[in-house]
């Protein structure tokens, strides 16, 4: 082959190497870990998963998450699993953009989103919980605000908003928060307060540690079907007043470690 000839013949391979090399995805790179998480954390993250289902706050589906203590940049997730199953083994890490830092294989829940958003979001929040908690549907659907009418749930007080997916997307879609730009949607729905509802899906409630994210998640279950039961009866239904709830929840905030300490024991007896 004259060298002129096989010159070209090379330099198209190269050619096509590149072009080649350029429409092949890059293979993203991981996430650097933040570094092992305290121990005492993730007990009380596996905790967190099995009270909640013993609480009717989730099911098979649902999940509760921490913000990496040594890092305000990651968060600890299970992976993909029932949270009545979830062990130490199952917790990963990610970041920000909903990412596993060392995923090995393991799975990751689709709506992480929520998570990694809503910590980006919220400076002040440390844990997270979604959940498709059954009693707070209604208020979801119907135009009919969720409110306190009982000092466990004074925290409902500054109102809770709803978010619904058919607005924030703009059209049809799976009714899950499934990409980064649904999960700053209902970040912003959420704003500054500890609950939001996500209208024929469930609800996200936010809190400063696990103890107080599943102690609202619990009362916020139990509020939602209270007040489905205060509305039946007919009547005028009391609610706290502003001042009530806020004298309320100062007061219940100082007691929380007693069910967590109660709850997370019976969790761990199982
Ligand atoms: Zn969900």
């Amino acid at each position: 082959m004259p060298a002129l000839l096989r010159r070209h013949l090379l330099l198209g391979l190269a050619a096509t190497a590149v072009a080649l090399h350029a429409a092949s995805p890059s293979k993203a790179q991981a996430p650097a870990s933040a570094g092992p998480p305290d121990p005492a954390l993730v007990e009380d993250l596996v905790a967190a998963n099995r009270i909640l289902v013993d609480q009717g706050v989730v099911d098979g589906y649902g999940h509760v998450s921490a913000r990496h203590p040594a890092s305000a940049e990651r968060y600890l997730m299970a992976r993909s699993i029932a949270p009545e199953l979830v062990t130490a083994a199952d917790i990963m890490e990610y970041d920000l953009d909903s990412v596993p830092v060392d995923a090995r294989g393991r799975g990751s829940y689709l709506e992480r989103f929520i998570h990694g958003e809503i910590y980006r979001a919220r400076p002040d929040v440390r844990a997270i919980v979604h959940n498709h908690s059954p009693s707070v549907i209604p208020f979801g659907v119907t135009g009919v605000p969720l409110r306190p009418l009982y000092h466990m749930s004074a925290f409902l007080a500054g109102g809770v908003p709803v978010f619904d997916i058919r607005q924030a997307s703009g059209g049809m879609t799976d009714m899950l928060v499934r990409d980064a730009a649904l999960g700053r949607a209902l970040a912003g729905t959420l704003g500054a307060a500890p609950v939001a509802l996500m209208r024929g899906h469930g609800a996200v409630v936010v809190g400063p540690s696990l103890p107080v994210v599943v102690f609202r998640s619990v009362y916020t279950e139990v509020n939602a079907r209270l007040q489905a039961q205060a509305l039946a009866l007919g009547g005028t239904v009391t609610y706290l007043d502003p001042e009530e709830a806020r004298r309320a929840e100062a007061s219940i905030t100082g007691t929380i470690g007693r069910p967590w300490e109660l709850w997370k024991r019976k969790a761990q007896g199982r």
